[in-house]
């Protein structure tokens, strides 16, 4: 329904309180908003690639404020991990949770926040853009389930550009796409709002142009600070709005056939939109735009393709024999998206994703 003369439809907005802090340099501002919270015993959460510096640097900086680091964080937040470290946040009676690291870290950290409703405190280097979101993906079984709920939210979210500066050029690429993912969906969401659209845009069109800057100079500074800004605009859009297809798909892929989460978010997206681009041919037109184009699918594609990132399933450890498996499954439970999702046109988006075929 339209309400005025000009295009603006009809909409509904629920802000998500967040506290964000983005600049260079800032780790050491995690004693102000710990000490801003009330809190007095973080248990810190990282993942063994951070432990050596940035994680240790951390944990000096908070000095009595740091009573443990858990390094246990792994991929797709399985449960049994969970339970693992839970067992050592009770023992060290922690009062707030502070992760920094990936999607991975930040998931274990939600997963302990939905158990204990502790606060958390996030300082993210990826872009997967998980701090900005209320919600939570566990595997439990070889099954991925996502949860919604305002206790998984993080209460602060800490950009430090320099976290990043080590991110290597292919997985920036690959992480930086998966946050392009959220936009892109934000954009035909049955909830879309000129307010996440907006962001939505700025967000692709940050990291449209901050990647490839990115593969070919990683110390570029400028280029690191657009794709951390793209990647909170893009992850406030997952927690704003529903996803559709192309979240479906991936969450099959990751959780059920244990493909790696950014590369899987980045062959699939061209193919989603290619997809949708009849049922959504507005927002394709604004996803195309962002990123300097005519057309969206072929220049999410071409995003990855001429950049170096891998464009086929069959690069990432897809077995031709499970494609049905996972047709079969995108089926169930399926979620909401702009054209009805039906099972030829699906098996042939996999067959297009396996082989790696560009999108027209
Ligand atoms: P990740 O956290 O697993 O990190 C990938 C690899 O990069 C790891 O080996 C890690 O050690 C390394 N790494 C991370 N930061 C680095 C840096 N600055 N320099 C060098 N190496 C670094 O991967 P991810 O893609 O960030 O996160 C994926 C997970 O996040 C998945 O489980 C996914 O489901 C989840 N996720 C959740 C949401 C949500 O809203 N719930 C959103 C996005 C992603």
């Amino acid at each position: 329904m339209k309400f005025w003369a000009s295009d603006m439809e009809a909409f509904e907005y629920s802000a998500q309180p967040a506290r964000v802090i983005f600049g260079f340099g800032t780790l050491p501002r995690v004693t102000d908003e710990l000490n801003a919270l009330g809190r007095k015993r973080a248990f810190v959460l990282s993942d063994p690639h951070h432990a050596t510096a940035d994680a240790t640097r951390l944990m000096r900086a908070l000095g009595k404020l740091g009573v443990h680091l858990s390094i246990d964080a792994v991929m797709h937040t399985p449960v049994d991990v969970t339970e693992r470290v839970m067992a050592k946040l009770v023992a060290h009676d922690a009062d707030c949770l502070i992760s920094l690291g990936g999607g991975s870290t930040i998931g274990l950290g939600k997963a302990l926040a939905l158990r204990t409703d502790l606060p958390q405190i996030v300082l993210p280097t990826t872009y997967a853009g998980s701090e900005a979101t209320p919600v939570l993906g566990e595997t439990h079984g070889g099954q991925k389930s996502t949860i919604r709920s305002m206790k998984v939210l993080p209460e602060v979210i800490i950009y430090d550009v320099e976290l990043t500066y080590g991110l290597p050029p292919g997985l920036s690429l690959v992480s930086g796409i998966n946050a392009i993912a959220h936009a892109v969906e934000a954009l035909y969401a049955r909830e879309a709002n000129p307010v996440i659209s907006n962001l939505a845009e700025q967000g692709i069109a940050a990291l449209g142009r901050a990647l490839p800057q990115i593969v070919s100079d990683p110390a570029n500074r400028d280029a690191r600070a657009d794709a951390l800004f793209g990647a909170w605009a893009c992850g406030s859009c997952l927690g704003a709005v529903g996803m559709s297809l192309h979240h479906k798909l991936c969450h099959v892929l990751g959780g059920t056939f244990g493909l790696p989460h950014a590369e899987t978010h980045t062959v699939i997206l061209p193919h989603a939109a290619a997809y949708n681009a009849s049922a959504a041919p507005a927002a394709l037109d604004r996803v195309a735009r962002a990123l300097g184009s005519h057309e969206a699918a072929g220049a999410l594609f071409d995003l990855a393709a001429t950049n170096g990132a891998p464009t086929s399933l069959r690069q990432i450890g897809m077995s031709k024999a499970d494609l049905d498996k996972a047709a079969d499954a995108a089926l169930q439970s399926a979620y909401w998206n702009p054209r009805p999702i039906e099972r030829d046109p699906i098996r042939a988006l996999l067959d297009d994703a396996y082989h790696g075929r560009r999108p027209t």
